[in-house]
């Protein structure tokens, strides 16, 4: 069904390339110089140091004890700006290189970060215009990070000097395999610059965007509220005015600061791609985060980096006070990993911070239970990472990150995850290069899309609306499928699925509803709910019946919508979802079938007996209308059982809180199967398979012990 991927190609492919000089991505190069090393394998296993914050007297002890561990790198340098460059223009690089070369004597090859996010102070004290202006209209100071603004070109040329500066000392640096651009760009006190220098900024961009103002007036309407604008220059960034700023200019604002970011960040990318040709170039993020598309930042990257930190992500929920995911936490991680490889349709991804440890910056997230770092490094690699960094050496007796533990202890006494790190390491250099080089099997997707998650967050017809939400919520309900979940695009193909899940497609664009017709046609089956095809992508309100554009293919017409307060609804479920009722939470569209099938009514109100879910069958595929925003169990019901409809099967039955993966070669098929739990857990399988971990195999049923994991071949 699917074209070969990269990773497909190089599976089957690999050594003959290495052999025949073909050349290969540069990661996959990386990945070959540290095989080659005494220390190597086929995946990047390593760690982030901070040599800038450690007494130089530890350096060789520290480089010995990582390769001891069996790491292959580490990442260096990202936050290490003031040390680099004293004061302007003065480079100091005489440590880091001492650091490098220390290191690659311990075969370890170094990621070196370009320190943008953290300015020193002279440059803070002698340039306060690069720093952000927030979306109240105050200046953001220095002292923490991430205070700069992305458009500033004082704060630019300054980023790019520094990261020349470093390129030109260490581009021929034996040692030296690769770059990490800036450090989490999605994260900051302040997501959004509001600053003059944005202003004018946006202004150019709205210029090619548009070329003239009458295309603009006519996208935004800005007849309404007398917003005709007669120059760009008279352009406002969406600041606090009298009244809500125009939708069309808030949603192109958060496109725009989007492309200020990648912007900045392909800067560096093409002066290092200049500089260090042979090095591969990746910047970091974190998980499930809107701030910046992910698609635009790593296009011209080598691969996609983020970090994990599942035991941080957990606190932080409970500390929103958010209730648990359906299948909790780990879905949550599942669903950063499907994007990070995503985002690169499909291609190998690193993480580049593992979690390792106690986590947090005031407050602590607990320490991993035994056997859950190896578990969370193993949900890496069966979602397609091929390195893993774990974050960090040793851990901060100063500075705003003393809480966030590594592998050594502030005292430098080895964590509770010290010895369970290095088995894991061992482990994975053990396991081959066939299986880690496979392709993860999806066959079903959900689509993310950043312009939605935008455009709601600027009006989101209902206070307690969000699109993050609804994406999570979903692809909780789904991953329990087991079916692999790839999380694309809104304009991307569809025709590797059998099913696309589309939550909250507030805005439609005719090519999206034109490949979903398709798709559908096809006899693909496209689940979708309330809000759907609201909007165009210029943000007005389409001037035909609801669904706007897929009303054809969804076989309805949306009555009337309705958002719930303290009138609540709720939904009968006709046999071919049969369960309890469900419960509405937030929002009910009321749909007037047109050739779809009722599969739900509602049960309240003056909509009593209309319909709240409608499956439509068009060519051989279905698409189908979930109107009503239903309760956690009954959604996960129903998009399981549609699923099933579907025909997505998952590789073996298993217990809550198992999870499965299936990476594929060719005909060699391998399963991952993780335990999330901490008891014990027996999953039944209808073959022998091979144990890749232990060389034994199964028969009749496999234990999996708790937070446990088994990598099973079929015979
Ligand atoms: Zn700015």
């Amino acid at each position: 069904m699917t074209s070969p991927t990269r990773r497909e190609f190089l599976g089957g492919a690999f050594v003959l390339m290495s052999a025949a000089s073909i050349r290969l991505p540069l990661w996959a190069r990386a990945v070959a110089n540290v095989a080659a090393a005494p220390s190597g394998g086929q995946i990047l296993l390593g760690v982030d140091y901070y040599p800038d914050q450690t007494p130089e007297a530890l350096w060789e002890e520290d480089s010995r004890m990582m390769s001891d561990m069996g790491f292959t790198n580490v990442r260096i340098a990202e936050f290490a700006w003031a040390l680099m460059e004293p004061s302007e223009g003065k480079f100091e690089f005489g440590w880091l290189h001492r650091a490098i070369q220390i290191l690659h004597k311990h075969n370890i090859g170094v990621i070196l970060g370009t320190p943008s996010a953290a300015p020193p102070p002279w440059l803070s004290a002698k340039y306060p215009d690069i720093f952000e202006v927030n979306a109240q209209g105050q200046r953001l100071r220095p002292g923490g990070r991430r205070f700069t603004c992305p458009t500033n070109p004082v704060y630019r040329k300054l980023s790019l000097v520094i990261a020349t500066q470093m390129a030109k000392k260490f581009g021929e640096t034996e040692g030296v395999i690769g770059w990490q651009i800036d450090n989490e760009l999605t994260l900051g006190s302040s997501l959004r610059c509001y600053c003059n220098f944005c202003q004018v900024g946006f202004q150019n961009w709205l210029r090619t965007r548009y070329s003239t103002l009458d295309n603009l007036n006519q996208s935004w309407g800005t007849v309404f509220w007398s917003q005709t604008y007669s120059d760009f220059s008279q352009i406002p960034v969406p600041l606090l005015s009298g009244g809500d700023p125009n939708p069309g200019l808030a949603l192109d604002y958060d496109r725009y600061q989007s492309y200020a970011n990648t912007s900045f960040t392909e800067e560096q990318l093409a002066m290092l791609r200049q500089m260090c040709p042979t090095h591969f170039v990746t910047t970091n993020n974190v998980g499930l985060v809107d701030t910046i598309d992910m698609r635009d930042l790593y296009a011209k990257l080598d691969f996609a980096a983020f970090d994990n930190y599942p035991g941080f992500f957990d606190m932080l929920t409970a500390q929103e006070g958010k209730s648990p995911l359906p299948e909790g936490i780990a879905s949550t991680i599942s669903l950063g990993h499907d994007l990070a490889r995503s985002v690169k349709g499909g291609e190998p991804f690193m993480i580049m911070e593992e979690q390792s440890g106690k986590a947090g910056q005031k407050t602590f997230a607990p320490q991993p239970e035994t056997g859950q770092v190896r578990l969370w490094t193993y949900q890496g690699v069966a979602h397609g990472a091929m390195g893993i960094n774990y974050f960090r050496w040793d851990t901060a007796t100063f500075g705003a990150e003393q809480y966030w533990h590594g592998i050594l202890n502030h005292d430098r006494s080895k964590s509770p995850a010290y010895e369970e790190i290095r088995q894991t390491v061992k482990e994975l250099k053990a396991l081959g290069q066939e299986v880690l080089y496979s392709q993860y099997a999806a066959q079903t997707a959900l689509v993310f899309d950043y312009d939605c998650s935008w455009a709601v967050k600027i009006q989101p017809g209902h206070y307690a609306l969000d699109y993050m939400t609804q994406v999570t919520s979903w692809y909780g309900a789904i991953s329990a499928s087991h079916t692999g979940i790839d999380v694309i695009a809104p304009e991307a193909d569809l025709s590797p699925y059998k099913i696309v899940f589309a939550p909250l497609a507030y805005l439609m664009s005719e090519k999206q509803a034109a490949k979903i017709k398709s798709f559908v046609q096809a006899g693909g089956m496209f689940v979708t709910n309330f809000r759907l095809g609201v909007k165009t992508e210029s943000s007005q309100i389409v001037r035909t019946p609801l669904p706007g554009l897929l009303r054809d293919v969804m076989g309805v017409t949306v009555a009337d919508y309705i958002p719930i307060y303290s009138a609540k609804n709720a939904v009968k479920f006709a046999p071919g979802l049969a369960g309890p009722d469900g419960e509405c939470g937030l929002w009910t569209d009321i749909l007037q079938p047109t050739g779809a099938e009722v599969l739900a009514s509602y049960t309240k109100g003056s909509h009593a007996g209309e319909a709240a879910i409608t499956m439509n069958t068009v060519g051989s595929g279905k698409a189908v209308y979930i109107g009503a925003d239903l309760d956690a169990a009954s959604l996960a019901r129903v998009l399981r059982t549609l699923s099933g409809l579907a025909g997505v099967k998952p590789p073996l039955e298993v217990p809550p809180g198992i999870e499965l993966t299936v990476r594929r070669a060719g005909d060699k098929q391998w399963i991952f199967v993780l335990n999330h739990t901490s008891v014990s857990q027996s999953v039944s399988i209808p073959k022998t398979f091979t144990d890749l971990l232990t060389g034994g195999t199964h028969t009749g049923k496999v234990d999996v012990s708790g937070y446990g994991v088994r990598v099973l071949q079929g015979a």
